[in-house]
């Protein structure tokens, strides 16, 4: 049989992917704090519960999507929490994008409790999310690695395991430094051919199959077109990951100029009151230093 699963966290991206095990034949006890969200889940053939304790006690995996390190270390810790209330030898997947620190943390306080811990942040999308074709990044034990692979492949297409613990924070961090830096890149074109009276929709798509071409650039043609800055992915989870990037790459280092810069255009869209909005609204920002 399918192993049980509790999931924590049905946003954006956690309502989907739930739905896609639920899909898969997987049995999913769901937890979160929008009332309407349980109400979502049920629809789909899902188990709501009224805590994290109730989600956890049974499942023989528990997995985690939440914005950031406080809301994880939240739901883990206390006498409520995942750590102290999922049962002993139960995988504990934190699928959402956090520091590092947190990860190896969890790995460390879950070993004492006789939990197998994986940190698997993803990448793709909303998108992705819907259609389970995310990029998986993993961190942690081969063997728990192995024992979570078929669920994980449900979700997405790439699933790489990619190091200890953290090691698949430290990519997903990578890949929010490139996706951030590609994206105003994007914005600053998207100002520049439209102050040059050159149609958009035209030249997104002849960029769209030279090696200009993304898939940051053709999943927000349509945002960048129609100025439609519905999440998505908010800037202020943006603003978070690039603070995990540049904190990351002081640490061990690495310069990363350019990423710095970005980091501060998304602080200021953010400064501006577009926290909110899906982050292809970097263009707002490019706009307002082009004078509007
Ligand atoms: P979201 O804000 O839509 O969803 C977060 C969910 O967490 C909410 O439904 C909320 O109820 C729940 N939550 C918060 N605190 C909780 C608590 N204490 N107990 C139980 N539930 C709690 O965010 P999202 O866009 O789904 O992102 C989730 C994570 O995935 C973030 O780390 C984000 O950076 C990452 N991510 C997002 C995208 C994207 O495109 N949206 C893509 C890749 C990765």
């Amino acid at each position: 049989a399918l192993p049980s699963v509790a999931w924590i966290g049905l946003g954006i991206m956690g309502a989907p992917m739930a739905e896609n095990l639920l899909k898969a034949g997987y049995s999913v006890t769901g937890y979160t704090l929008e009332e309407h969200k349980l109400d979502r889940l049920a629809a789909a053939g899902g188990t709501p519960a009224g805590s994290v304790a109730d989600a956890v006690r049974d499942a023989d995996v528990v997995v985690t999507m939440l914005p950031a390190d406080a809301q994880v270390a939240a739901v883990a810790h206390g006498d409520e929490g995942v750590l102290a209330r999922a049962r002993p030898g139960a995988l504990f997947i934190d699928m959402s994008s956090v520091t590092p620190r947190i990860s190896r943390a969890l790995a460390e306080a879950g070993a004492a409790r006789g939990l197998r811990v994986l940190d698997a942040p993803v990448s793709g999308g909303e998108a992705g999310a819907v259609e389970g074709v995310l990029s998986v990044m993993v961190g942690g034990h081969p063997d728990d690695f192995a024992a979570a692979e078929p669920l994980l492949r449900v979700l997405g297409t790439t699933v790489v395991l990619t190091g200890p613990h953290g090691a698949g924070q430290t990519v997903k961090a990578a890949n929010q430094l490139i996706v951030a830096v590609t994206l105003q890149a994007c914005a600053e074109a998207v100002v520049f051919l439209e102050k040059s009276g050159v149609d958009l929709a035209a030249a997104l798509d002849v960029l769209g199959g030279g090696l200009a071409g993304s898939a940051v650039l053709t999943r927000k043609k349509h945002a960048f077109l129609a100025r439609d800055f519905t999440p998505g992915f908010r800037v202020d989870l943006h603003h978070k990951d690039m603070g995990i990037v540049t904190d990351a790459a002081r640490a061990v280092g690495a310069a990363v100029p350019v990423g710095a810069l970005v980091a501060q255009l998304v602080a200021a869209l953010r400064a501006q009151g577009d926290g909110g909005l899906d982050h292809s609204a970097l263009l707002r920002g490019v706009e307002r230093l082009s004078g509007g």
